[in-house]
């Protein structure tokens, strides 16, 4: 028995179209590519922006597909990847709604806000996955937490998941308000961990290290603490008690974090992403 979804041994669908090919689009054609889970030749992109489109058929030597118009690059698309901007998703909406789709095709979307309510009423289509991707994606590091419309049966969900960890880690929930909320974690959360680079760097630079020495130092120290946590599974709280000496200088430190609200800062700033998640749906 073939069924529907069988595809060649070395692509996880006949034609992924990506809408939209800005950064989020490249970050996640690359290791598909790269790690063989789709061909090239499998993937047709479509972008506004026709420089867009001319830098990406020379990046991968002409092999990527590249197409005139929406209704043009969904024709026999049986997984289309939409990765524009929210504010941009109507206008994909009124194109998309001239092609001719198939009822058996999957959207994936990458966007943030956008419920998977949008989609099915925006484009008809029946068959939506949501996910929230983030930036070290990039270098194979991201990690995606999606979720699915009921009808998207395991062995599909198990190629979408395939194509998530080609970038990274990935993580499914049942529950749709998941995906706000990781909006506000993981999703802009290199933003904040970028934010701390920085203010730790320029305080490095401040105290007299040179540029390049500050940077070692805090990217070090952010990925050496990241990994400890995670080979240590102990809870943050004793990790932190134990470089804290009584009258000692992290101490000093802590406390001036503390009495500059700290935690409070970096709770206020999860909500109010979460909030503004929600409010774009
Ligand atoms: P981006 O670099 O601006 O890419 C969006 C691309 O879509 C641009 O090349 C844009 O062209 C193009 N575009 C605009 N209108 C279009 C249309 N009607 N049809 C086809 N293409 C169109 O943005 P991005 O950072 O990749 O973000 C894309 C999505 O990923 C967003 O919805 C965002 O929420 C989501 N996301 C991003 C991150 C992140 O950290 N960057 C993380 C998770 C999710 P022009 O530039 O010419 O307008």
């Amino acid at each position: 028995h073939i069924s529907f979804f069988s595809t060649s041994a070395n692509s996880v669908y006949e034609k992924i179209a990506f809408i939209g090919a800005g950064k989020m689009a490249q970050a996640l054609m690359h290791p598909l590519i790269e790690q063989q889970v789709q061909p090239a030749e499998k993937i047709t992109v479509y972008d506004v922006s026709n420089s867009t489109m001319k830098k990406i058929s020379e990046q991968y030597d002409g092999k990527i597909n590249t197409s005139e118009s929406i209704p043009h690059a969904l024709q026999d698309a049986d997984l289309i990847i939409l990765a524009v901007k929210p504010q941009n998703v109507c206008k994909v909406y009124e194109e998309m709604r001239k092609a001719d789709i198939s009822i058996n095709s999957t959207l994936l979307s990458v966007i943030a806000g956008k419920p998977i309510s949008s989609f099915t009423n925006g484009t008809g289509m029946a068959k939506i996955a949501r996910s929230m991707p983030n930036t070290p994606a990039i270098i194979g590091q991201g990690l995606t937490v999606w979720c699915s419309t009921p009808n998207i049966e395991s062995e599909e969900k198990e190629r979408i998941e395939k194509i998530l960890n080609s970038f990274g880690k990935s993580i499914f929930v049942e529950d749709e308000s998941y995906i706000d909320m990781s909006t506000a974690i993981s999703g802009s959360g290199p933003a904040y961990i970028f934010l701390l680079m920085e203010a730790m760097i320029d305080a490095a630079v401040h105290m007299g290290f040179s540029r390049e020495t500050a940077t070692t130092l805090v990217h070090h120290t952010i990925l050496g603490s990241t990994m400890y946590a995670m080979e240590s599974k102990e809870h943050p709280a004793v990790l932190r008690n134990s470089v804290t000496s009584p009258a000692g200088t992290t101490a000093s430190a802590i406390y001036e974090l503390e009495n500059g609200k700290f935690r409070t800062v970096i709770k206020d700033a999860i909500w109010a992403c979460y909030r503004r998640s929600l409010e774009m749906g």
